[in-house]
């Protein structure tokens, strides 16, 4: 069918177009009521535009709606009016391009570990891309995948050749579309190799007009920008090129605890400035006699262990007898997964409010924030299953333009500082989500006053203002993209950035 045939039509020419045994469970939108409509009620619609005959489903049953009606976070809660589960790109390209002349609201949602409803849509149509996760190929020149594929089976595939994304999240169980569209910051793999957005080659993206188009940073290499980290806003990633770095089968994780956030900072930089390790980070303790525990990562293959006495030499405490843990590669890179999985079992923290707070700081001014707000973190702060993070990230491998990170000349580093928010209970709690918001804003102001910049993937009420802010210099282009790019404004609305 012709995307631009469009307009009521009656039972007959439904029934053609369809036939008796068609699977949608939706077959199109009524103009007039502003909702989808099933075949009983298409039939009695003057004002029905059919949908496009599709590979895949569009459904609009209780479950489904409920499955999208949430992110993570469970603090926001919008109710779409139908789901996508695509069998073909050509099925996106047709619905988006639908939904562009019919003026209805489109988000693409990969598995919903966003926490403040980044992948919802009140009233209109999600496309679950999931659906579609084919890994085409994989070798030396990097992966071919779609956008739905998960990232644990792409480190796995990647594993039997002896190869690892060069960029790896601590939760891999989230979508290759999901995570290059946040940014993607690697915390289970090297320090100084930048986001999974610096380590994407080329993307197939439909754009919010319903054209299915490639980019990268030789072709259309503004919609390839506007795309990563871009938040949905311009495109629906549904297919990526990803780099792939040899790997080494073994992990040995060394843990230094520190009495003083100052010495734990001083240590840590000097790590980070030999770049020795692999992965560098701590969870914050606060209350505890060693509030600063240093986590250093170093990969490594059989045969060739690591030299603690050379690796960890001249720390302020002496750390060449520092426990160390050994895992094989694929455990250590899927530990903070396997640990959510088990508090999803056991706890429901699938059900929880998580208001987390996800800042990025500068160099110069991470050591005071850090001081100033772990210390003063009460319980209900963390909760039970929450903690908190500060990771150092090689400023100068970070490239992709709406990935924000703090500017400005304070050393090569910037850190990732967050407070992982999680409810006691099983929410919704409106009460305790708006309590920890004010304080997730609260947080947000004072990084922001020394420099920091959010990582969008957490829980903070953005304004108008705070997102012009946020984009800085690159606000203007960002306006011109989503224009260019999205004419009516369909896309990806979760994020309220336009
Ligand atoms: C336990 C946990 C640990 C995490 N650890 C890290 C970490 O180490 N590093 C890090 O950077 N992040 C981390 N995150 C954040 C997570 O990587 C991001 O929220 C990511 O976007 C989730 O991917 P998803 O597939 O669930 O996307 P969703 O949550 O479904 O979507 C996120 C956003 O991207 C958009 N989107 C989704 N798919 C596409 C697509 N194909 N095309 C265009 N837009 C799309 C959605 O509309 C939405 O706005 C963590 C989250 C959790 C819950």
């Amino acid at each position: 069918m012709s995307l631009r045939e469009r307009g009521p039509v009656n039972r007959r020419q439904f029934l053609s177009r369809f036939g008796a045994g068609a699977v949608a469970l939706v077959v199109g939108f009524d103009l007039v009521a502003r909702q989808w409509v099933t075949e009983a009620e298409a039939a009695d619609s003057t004002s029905f535009a059919a949908a496009p005959s599709l590979d895949g489903t569009l459904t609009f049953d209780a479950e489904s709606i409920a499955a999208n009606s949430h992110d993570q976070g469970n603090i926001v809660f919008n109710t779409p009016c139908a789901v996508l589960r695509p069998g073909s790109v050509e099925d996106i390209r047709k619905m988006v391009g639908y939904c562009d002349r019919h003026g209805i609201k489109v988000a693409p949602a990969g598995t919903h570990h966003a926490m403040f409803g980044q992948p919802l849509v009140s009233d209109g149509l999600i496309i679950e891309t999931q659906s579609l996760n084919t890994i085409h190929s994989l070798g030396t020149g990097g992966a071919d995948v779609d956008a739905g594929v998960l990232w644990k089976d792409l480190i796995k595939a990647a594993y039997e050749q002896g190869l690892t994304p060069a960029s790896i999240t601590s939760y891999i169980k989230t979508t290759v579309g999901g995570t290059l569209s946040m940014g993607g910051i690697g915390m289970m793999s090297a320090y100084q190799a930048g986001a999974q957005v610096d380590h994407a080659r080329q993307l197939q993206v439909v754009t919010g007009e319903g054209r299915l188009m490639w980019c990268s940073d030789t072709q259309n290499s503004d919609l390839f920008e506007a795309a990563l980290a871009g938040l949905g806003q311009c495109g629906v990633i549904t297919r990526a090129t990803i780099d792939l770095v040899p790997v080494k089968q073994l992990a040995r994780t060394y843990r230094i605890g520190y009495s003083e956030i100052p010495t734990f900072f001083q240590d840590i930089r000097v790590l980070a400035n030999r770049g020795e390790f692999d992965s560098l980070g701590s969870i914050p303790q606060p209350g505890t006699a060693q509030p600063m525990t240093l986590w250093a990562t170093v990969f490594y293959n059989p045969g060739d262990a690591p030299d603690a006495s050379r690796l960890l030499r001249g720390l302020s405490p002496a750390a060449d007898t520092a426990p160390f843990e050994d895992s094989d590669y694929l455990d250590y890179i899927s530990l903070v997964t396997n640990m959510y999985d088990t508090f999803s079992a056991n706890l429901d923290w699938d059900a929880k409010v998580k208001p987390w707070s996800d800042l990025f700081l500068p160099d110069g001014a991470v050591e005071q924030y850090v001081e100033s707000v772990f210390p003063a973190l009460t319980p209900d702060d963390l909760g039970p299953t929450g903690f908190g993070l500060v990771f150092p990230m090689l400023r100068s491998s970070y490239g992709r333009p709406l990935l924000r990170l703090p500017s400005g000349a304070s050393g090569p580093w910037v850190w990732l500082v967050s407070v992982l928010t999680d409810s006691a209970e099983p929410g919704p709690d409106p009460e305790f989500a708006s309590r920890m918001m004010e304080r997730n804003y609260r947080l947000y102001q004072e990084a922001a006053a020394v420099g920091g910049v959010r990582y969008p993937h957490g829980a903070c009420a953005f304004t108008q203002a705070d997102w012009q802010a946020h984009y800085g210099s690159m606000w203007t282009q960002f306006v011109s993209w989503k224009n260019r790019y999205d004419p009516s404004g369909i896309l990806t609305p979760g994020p309220g950035i336009f």
